[in-house]
């Protein structure tokens, strides 16, 4: 009986963090659209039902890509924010698009390490995402890649997830995936692994389990939303790990069902 789970059905302020592999097409890296809209769906439902939701959404570059028919990512720094300005616009648009369909308000937060993470500097983020909330509407946040360099850049949407949740006073982080959650071994390599419905503890032994840095999957994967949970949970906010492409686990998960794994909070 987790008490954590328990502690997601009153939840009030939640941050839901979606990954390109949830939002795209593994084939064809196109956007998919079914997945989107049953999204956007949800969220809108969970934000009728009373909750403010603060959506962070990768897919960008995806999208930049998709549409001017590029199918390897460029290896400039340059063409690579091109592409994230092209694709923002047309991620907006998609989103707009669909909230306005279930009749809800998006406002577009784009930040970089300089307004999220530096302490002195993100009192203004904070205040921006407050008021959008305030007005009764759905924050779309999204790392500023248009003009990010590795100096300002926070690098992946898990940590700057993480990263929001604390600074909105968030209960609730949850990382939608293209996996169930985490698992004791890496699933693709051995089918064997057994996922972990909850870490109470961020501990080394877990740390392996994501692949510590240095190794291969150091530079992201479950890697950076260890890295997240440990953010997160150490500043007030559970996280939660569940599969993005499975309908109505946003729900499920916020009703206590056990799906996907949860990181209980530290300090309350
Ligand atoms: P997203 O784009 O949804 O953020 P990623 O592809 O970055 O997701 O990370 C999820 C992937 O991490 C899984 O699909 C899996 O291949 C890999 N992975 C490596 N180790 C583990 C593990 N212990 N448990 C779950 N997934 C793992």
């Amino acid at each position: 009986m987790s008490t954590a789970r328990d502690s997601l059905k009153t939840a009030r302020r939640i941050v839901i963090k979606v990954g390109t592999s949830t939002l795209a097409h593994a084939d064809s890296g196109k956007l998919n659209l079914y997945r989107i809209e049953h999204l956007v769906r949800e969220i809108a439902d969970l934000h009728n039902a009373g909750k403010e939701i603060i959506f962070v959404s990768s897919g960008a570059i995806a999208a930049g890509m998709n549409k001017l028919g590029i199918k390897i990512k460029p290896p400039t720094i340059p063409e690579n924010q091109a592409l994230a300005a092209i694709g923002q616009g047309i991620l907006m648009h998609i989103y707009e698009k669909f909230f306005a369909e279930y009749g809800q308000t998006i406002g577009q937060i784009l930040l970089t390490k300089e307004n999220a993470a530096d302490e002195h500097t993100r009192e203004n983020s904070r205040n921006s995402l407050r008021a959008i909330l305030d007005m009764g509407a759905i924050p779309v946040v999204n790392e500023n890649d248009a003009v990010g360099v590795d100096e300002i850049r926070i690098g992946d949407n898990d940590n700057l997830s993480a990263i929001v949740a604390a600074m909105t006073d968030s209960e609730v982080l949850i990382i939608l995936s293209d996996i169930d959650g985490l698992y004791d071994k890496n699933p693709n390599v051995d089918k064997t692994a057994r996922l972990i419905d909850e870490v109470p503890e961020i501990d080394a032994e877990i740390e392996q389990i994501a692949g510590g840095a240095g190794t291969k999957l150091g530079t992201g994967g479950m890697f950076t939303k260890i890295q997240a949970a440990k953010f997160a949970t150490s500043n007030g906010v559970t996280m939660l790990i569940v599969n993005g492409s499975t309908n109505g686990n946003l729900r499920r998960a916020l009703n206590g069902e056990h799906i996907g794994t949860i990181f209980p909070r530290k300090v309350t």
